[in-house]
Parts: structure tokens; sequence; C-alpha cells
């Protein structure tokens, strides 16, 4: 009996280590990326705007908030919200980076520091998609020392007066509630500061050339009051904005499989067709070896993030474990991208094809969520216990 082909996107059977439930996770995530993402991504991206008519089929699909238990969110594990990060993405990042937001840096600081009342009170809307959530820690005079901040919250009887301004931040301008940090007189401590509340703005940042099909904005924090109610009472110091990233991050090293797979997908199909000096471009020397670059590149991210989620269903995923999976994945897609760019030729330029936009979005993702270099100084710190950002 041959051995039956092996799938160009999964070399070595990641989805055959999935169980029924996670396979159909992605299934239906593939489908709504196949019927409602794809068709409309890139008159989106050229016009530089945010699909907003997904919010309502990403939130009947349970993909908001997917990991949470109750509230009215899904409980999915670990590897269905990879799963689902790695679908969306392969549609584009700008959709990924909405619900990596939504969950990972707005709906899970309520869920793990908030209230009661104040889950209560968001995680449900949340859920539905009727509330968008942003999650500000970034500032304009560096993001990748987030402990530096300046924006600053003072008591004043039983409120807090909020001050300072974050920048780059993800749904900004269509957000209705507002993870904020800032520091106070006893450390870093978060706060949930709804749209419209005086002093408070965040005007859209114009002519990105990456994540089009994403909202990303600045927010002015000018004497917004808040009261005691809307800080998360569980949250002190850096540790809760980083142990958000930790999730967000974990959901980036599979989201950007998807789009390196889109990619290579759409350059198999392309090297096959084009004829050139009488052969096609595929049965090249030359085209195979890099053809056979991305599928090991893409299969060695496939099998990080499947063991980092293993390691974080069974409680041991450490941050670095995230750093090394963040960085080798966005490293290996953005090359993907580059490469399927270059070898469409001049096609490669053209709104046609995937790569250019993949490639362009993949700048963005291999820059937030802590930068390539910040992630590799977090693995020199793990392997020589120096600190040496
Ligand atoms: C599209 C987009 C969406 C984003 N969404 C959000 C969001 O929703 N919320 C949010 O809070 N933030 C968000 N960010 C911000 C993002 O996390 C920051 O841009 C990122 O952390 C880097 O910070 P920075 O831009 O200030 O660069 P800087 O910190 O100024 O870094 C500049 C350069 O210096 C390098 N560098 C820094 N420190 C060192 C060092 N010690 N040694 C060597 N090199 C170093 C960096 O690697 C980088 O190359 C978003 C960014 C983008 C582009």
């Amino acid at each position: 009996m041959p051995m039956p082909a092996l799938d160009p996107l999964d070399l070595y059977d990641v989805r055959g280590q999935l169980s029924d439930e996670e396979r159909m996770v992605q299934d239906s995530v593939a489908r709504l990326v196949d019927e409602k993402v794809l068709p409309i991504i890139q008159g989106h991206f050229e016009k530089h705007t945010f699909p907003r008519e997904l919010i309502p089929e990403l939130a009947g699909l349970g993909l908001l908030g997917s990991s949470i238990e109750g509230y009215g969110c899904a409980g999915m594990n670990s590897i269905a919200y990879g799963l689902i990060c790695q679908e969306l993405e392969r549609g584009d990042s700008g959709i990924r980076s909405f619900v990596s937001v939504q969950s990972s840096l707005c709906m899970y600081p309520i869920y793990t520091y908030g209230s009661e009342a104040q889950k209560q009170q968001y995680l449900p809307r949340m859920a539905k998609g009727e509330l968008i959530g942003c999650f500000g820690l970034t500032e304009p005079h560096g993001g990748s020392d987030p402990a530096n901040m300046k924006t600053h919250a003072k008591r004043r009887g039983s409120d807090w007066v909020i001050n300072g301004s974050k920048i780059w931040i993800t749904n900004g301008a269509i957000a209705d509630v507002c993870v904020c940090w800032a520091m106070t007189d006893e450390g870093i401590r978060g706060f949930v500061v709804e749209k419209g509340t005086p002093g408070f703005s965040a005007p859209e940042i114009e002519n990105k050339f990456s994540l089009r099909a994403s909202v990303t904005s600045a927010l002015y924090f000018d004497n917004v009051v808040v009261p005691e109610a809307n800080r998360l009472p569980d949250a002190a110091g850096l540790k809760g904005p980083l142990s958000c990233l930790t999730q967000a991050r974990y959901g980036i090293s599979w989201g950007v499989i998807g789009a390196a797979q889109a990619c290579l997908h759409q350059l198999i199909e392309y090297s096959k067709d084009r004829t050139l000096f009488g052969r096609s471009l595929a049965s090249n020397q030359a085209i195979q070896v890099r053809l056979a670059e991305m599928g090991r590149k893409i299969t060695l991210a496939q099998l990080l993030s499947l063991q980092l989620g293993r390691l974080k269903e069974a409680g041991r995923m450490t941050p670095s474990q995230v750093s090394l999976a963040k960085w080798n994945n966005c490293r290996a897609a953005i090359e993907v991208a580059r490469d399927a760019r270059d070898m469409l030729g001049g096609s490669g330029i053209s709104a046609a094809y995937v790569p250019i936009r993949h490639m362009l979005n993949l700048e963005s993702v291999i820059t937030y969520e802590g930068t390539e270099t910040i992630h590799q100084l977090t693995i020199g710190r793990e392997l020589t216990g120096i600190n040496a950002f």
C-alpha cells in the first residue's frame, strides 16, 4: 500500500493530534474564514477599515473570550483557542488581533483580576460582541519598558483620577471598555475606563501600512475620574498586564502559522501553474528548496505551538516558553510571507495575491506584544540568569 500524500500545510499531521472537539472548532472557524472573511478582507485592507460586520459572526461561534468558563463564554481549551487564532489569521492578522485583544487582553484581565460585579457587568456582553474592549499599556516613550509607565492614577476620596496617554492601541477607537494600566502610589494598577467618560478620548491612527483591517488608536486621559469600583481589585504590579500578554502571545504563536499557511498554499498553486523556460516554476530545484524551507518553518512552528498548548493545558506553561514560540513563529511566518511575495514575481505586489498583505501585517505582529529582541532577551535571561534588558 503506498503511503498517502502528506497535507502540504500540515506535514507532521498536527491535526491528527487533535480531539474531535478541537477539530470541530477548527473546521467551523475555517468555514467562517472561507465564507465570510476572505471575500471581504482585501477590500477592508485597501480602505483601511475594520470589518465590524464580522463581530456577530465571531461572537456567534463563541470566539470572544472562548477560554473563559461561565459568563456566557464558551469555556474551550487552550488548543482550541490556538486553532481559532490560526484559522482567523489565515484570513487576516487584523481579525485575529481583534479577537486576541477582546479575549486575552480585555476579557481575561476582567475575569482574572476583576470583582464579581465587574465580571457580571462586562463579560457576558463582551462575549456577545455587544461591548468591544481594548488594552492600554504601551506609551509613547517606549513600549518595551512598561515598568517605566508615565500614565498615573491618583486617589481622590473614593475615586481615582487618571492622567496620561497610550499609543498603538488595538480596537481603541471602537472600544466601549478600556483596561488601562496606570502607575499609582502603590504601584501599577488596572482600571476599567468606559467610552464616554469625560476627559477620555481614543483617536484612530490613520495611514498605517500594516494591519490596515484593524483599528489602532492613541488613548488620552485628561483628568479622567473613575470610581474605586472600576479598579481591578486583584491586579497589583506589572504582573497584571504581563500575565495578559502571556495569554495573547500564546494565541499569536498559533495565529501567525495561519498567515504562513495561506502564503504557502497560494504559492504552491502558483508555482505549479506558471510556466517559465518551458517548464513549471515548481519543477526548478531552487524553487523546491525554497518551498521546502517554508514547509520546514511552518512544521516547526506548529509543533512548538502544539507542545506549548499542552504545557498550558497542564498548567506548566512559562512566560519564557511563550516568548520562544512568539519569537520563532513570528520570524518563521514573516520569512515565509516575504519569500512567497518574492516567488510570485511582479504578481507578488498585486492585491490579487495574499502574501504581501500577510507580509505587511506580520511587520506589526512581530513588533507588538514584545518585539523580537525583547523575546530574545527573555530567553537570554532564562539561559544565563542575567537580566540584559
Ligand atoms: C499595530 C499595533 C497594535 C498594537 N496594539 C497594542 C495594544 O492593543 N495595546 C498596547 O498596549 N500596545 C499595543 N501595541 C504596542 C506594541 O506592543 C509596541 O509597539 C511594542 O511593545 C514596542 O514598543 P515601541 O513601539 O514603543 O518600541 P520601543 O520599545 O521604542 O523599541 C524600539 C526598538 O528598540 C528595541 N529595543 C528596546 N529595548 C531594547 C533593549 N533593551 N536592547 C535592545 N533593543 C531594544 C526594540 O526591539 C525595537 O526594535 C501595538 C503596536 C502595533 C504596531
